[in-house]
């Protein structure tokens, strides 16, 4: 294990190296994300394959994932001398003679601890903003993706010089003495109850963070939609990675008029995906392990299955499942799902759905299928989530523009684009002034007279 001094020692080296004020040449941030573009590229073929090690992920999942952060890159580069403009702003009148502007300034060391669903992408795309704000980061993967955690290892050792970006591989015990250590932001994705364990680790060093959280996305399903691409797009979110992404839909909402249409749409979509037997399939993914499998298994006792429901521990699989008869107090409405299990809700009232919703902790998604104006209005208006989606799932995130992240018990700060951006610097307030004109009566000894100085 790495131990507390040694990893003292590196960051010490990173800050030393931040001191330089190399990583605060918009040149040299540019150079690196290049850099880190090509190593990616140039590694496609071992991520892919580590992701299968990991997750069975199928291979246009991994792609996809490993898209997200190329895509990242390219907007990156074509944006980032814009964003790191210094920003000028407007002086009051009795600040005449001088020019305000606002400095975006890199942070300094920040720490990124990744959870192991997207093993890849929640690695390398925080870090695509770490660099492009002109930081150092120390990387902690996920141990549960051992074989990804690994590739991530090698690419960055080989590409970085270990005072500028370095990975730190292992499991609780290392991100804690990594929690331990003082950095200058912490960037985590992961699980609500972690999320509350790095905050108050960071609070003994005043340290800011970035909770990226997950939580119960709700799919809510209105009566005026194309019922064909809604049942399409819904078990495309829902199962990719057998259900282990953090905005996949954890449950629907339907809309009780078309609800056995809908059901009977998304059955059948399932079975255009994955066939009869999804097991014998290489585009099902499986579940990352035992305890989650266990986890899942529980979950399969609430309500009535409709499709699925079968599962073999040696392999980890589970089915794609849809649970029907599910009620809010079911336990498989208790917790964030995680796993390729649908349970079906219905409402007969659009504000039913939203006041169940609303009952819920505010969830990272959103999605809201209709083809009705005035309800995608309301459902905007009347609820809150860290993103949303209207008539598709997941896609807002592959937005680079959207700024991405949690709201509530599924997170705060934001990334992706921009806001990635504006996550890892701050921004400095800088007044230049002149010396051209000196007004004598801003300066003690004051004049004793007037309204203010004679009370
Ligand atoms: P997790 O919280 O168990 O682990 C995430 C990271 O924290 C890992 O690197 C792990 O080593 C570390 N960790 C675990 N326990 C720790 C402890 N006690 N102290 C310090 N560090 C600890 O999460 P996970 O199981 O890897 O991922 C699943 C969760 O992450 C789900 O809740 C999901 O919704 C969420 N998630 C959120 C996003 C997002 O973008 N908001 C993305 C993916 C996953």
């Amino acid at each position: 294990m790495i131990t507390q001094t040694r990893i003292s020692d590196f960051v010490e080296e990173q800050r030393q190296f931040f001191q330089t004020n190399q990583t605060k040449d918009v040149d040299f941030r540019i150079d690196k994300l290049k850099t880190l573009e090509q190593a990616i590229e140039g590694n496609k073929g071992n991520i892919i394959q580590a992701l299968k090690a990991d997750l069975h992920k199928p291979g246009f999942e991994a792609y996809f994932e490993i898209m997200g952060v190329l895509s990242e890159i390219k907007y990156t580069l074509k944006h980032l001398k814009n964003w790191a403009k210094p920003q000028k702003v407007a002086t009051p009148f009795y600040q005449f003679l001088s020019s305000g502007h606002i400095s975006h300034e890199p942070l300094g060391v920040v720490l990124i601890i990744g959870p192991w669903n997207y093993p890849i992408n929640l690695m390398l795309t925080p870090l695509v903003s770490a660099i492009a704000s002109g930081n150092c980061a120390v990387l902690k993967p996920s141990e549960l993706a051992p074989h990804t955690s690994s590739v991530i290892a090698d690419i960055i050792q080989n590409t970085f010089d270990s005072s500028f970006i370095t990975v730190v591989e292992g499991g609780v015990e290392t991100s804690k003495e990594l929690l331990a250590t003082s950095f200058d932001h912490i960037f985590f994705t992961g699980g609500t109850e972690v999320g509350k364990i790095v905050m108050s680790a960071a609070a003994k060093h005043l340290t800011p963070v970035t909770l990226e959280l997950g939580g119960k996305s709700p799919c809510i399903v209105d009566d005026d939609i194309n019922l064909e691409y809604t049942a399409k797009r819904i078990v495309w979110g829902k199962f990719s990675n057998a259900g282990q992404t953090c905005t996949a839909p954890d449950y629907l909402l339907v809309n009780r008029q078309i609800k056995t249409e809908l059901l009977n749409h998304i059955k059948n979509q399932i079975k255009q995906f994955y066939g009869d037997e999804p097991s014998k399939i290489h585009s099902y993914a499986r579940i990352i392990n035992q305890r989650h499998f266990y986890r899942l298994t529980e979950l399969l006792k609430d309500g009535e299955i409709i499709v699925g429901g079968e599962t073999d521990l040696d392999n980890l699989y589970i089915a794609p499942t849809v649970i029907d008869q599910v009620s809010s107090q079911d336990k498989i409405m208790q917790e964030e799902i995680f796993g390729p299990i649908l349970p079906v809700l219905e409402y007969t009232h659009l504000s039913e759905a939203i006041n169940l919703v609303n009952k819920q902790p505010k969830p990272l998604a959103l999605y809201f299928f209709s083809k009705n104006k005035k309800h995608q209005e309301l459902i905007l208006q009347s609820t809150a989530s860290g993103g949303v989606c209207i008539n598709d799932t997941l896609m807002h995130m592959t937005v680079p523009a959207l700024p991405f992240g949690g709201v509530g018990a599924s997170g705060f700060g934001r990334y992706h684009g921009k806001a990635g951006f504006d996550n890892f610097s701050y921004q400095r307030g800088v007044l230049n002034k002149s010396f051209l004109l000196d007004l004598k009566w801003r300066y003690p000894p004051y004049k004793q007279k007037g309204r203010v100085n004679s009370q």
